[in-house]
């Protein structure tokens, strides 16, 4: 039997050979034209097909160029972190804490007693370590007045810890004022180095708390909303822009536009 196959396996071998010599004779025989021809259109199309699959490998690598590029536009930086809604900042803030490992919560908005996050953590005999927490988005340095007050509502509650976050730094005088005391100021380049030695999932979750979605645009403080914008008709600053909350005439809290690093949005009402 194998020798049969085998045989047949070299007729057909031999055919081909055979086959092959008569299609050259052919070609050759009924002229050179027929024969370029051929060549012609198999060049031809072996030429569309590198161009196609050139075509198509650009545009995978285009592709994949894109969407690198969209991932590492997420990313928290101090420029990212100083143009964010103040909201958000807090919220950046209250994920960084839980991700150390706190309890941490918000005090109710507008309710701001000079503190915005609550800490908690237990200590060594069922007492829990409390920490309060205040946050300014301010790209003005955060000045010792500010930082007095944190201290003074601590005293008043008798809570031991404070800590102080800004997303620019503090003045000379702030520092100053917090050392020796257990009222820690944090800068937002603090923040973000701190985030770094984070575990990655953890980072990749702090990120896109702060950075999902319209996260430039500043919340109310008193109705926790997205703000709109809206011009001045008022003598004074005629055809100025300003954030207004959407629930004006019922609420009148306005933010000033942070134009440089220099203006101070500070909270302010008509
Ligand atoms: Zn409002």
């Amino acid at each position: 039997m194998a020798r049969r196959r085998r045989k047949r396996k070299n007729e057909s071998g031999f055919e081909i050979i055979l086959g092959l010599i008569l299609f050259f004779v052919l070609i050759s025989s009924s002229g050179t034209k027929i024969f370029r021809t051929l060549l012609t259109s198999f060049f031809t199309g072996l030429a569309y097909i590198a161009v196609f699959a050139a075509i198509g490998f650009s545009a995978i690598w285009l592709l994949k160029k894109v969407l690198q590029k969209q991932g590492s536009a997420q990313k928290l930086t101090l420029v990212v972190l100083q143009k964010m809604d103040w909201r958000r900042y807090e919220i950046v803030c209250l994920e960084y804490f839980k991700a150390k490992g706190y309890k941490a919560e918000f005090t109710k908005t507008g309710a701001d007693g000079g503190i915005d996050i609550i800490l908690k953590k237990s200590g060594n005999a069922d007492k829990e370590l409390v920490t309060y927490v205040q946050c300014k988005a301010w790209s003005q340095r955060v000045d010792v007045k500010p930082v007095r007050e944190l201290y003074g509502v601590m005293a008043a509650d008798n809570i031991k810890h404070g800590l102080f976050m800004s997303v620019s730094d503090f003045t000379a005088d702030a520092e100053k004022f917090a050392e020796g005391k257990e009222l820690k100021l944090i800068t937002g380049s603090k923040l973000l180095k701190s985030i770094a030695l984070l575990p990655k999932e953890q980072q990749e979750k702090i990120t896109k708390a702060g950075m999902q979605g319209d996260y430039k645009t500043p919340s109310c403080a008193s109705c926790d909303v997205k703000m709109v914008l809206r011009t001045s008709n008022k003598a004074g600053n005629l055809g100025s822009q300003f954030w207004g909350c959407k629930n004006f005439p019922r609420c009148k809290f306005i933010l000033k536009i942070k134009a440089s690093a220099i203006t101070k949005p500070k909270p302010r009402y008509f």
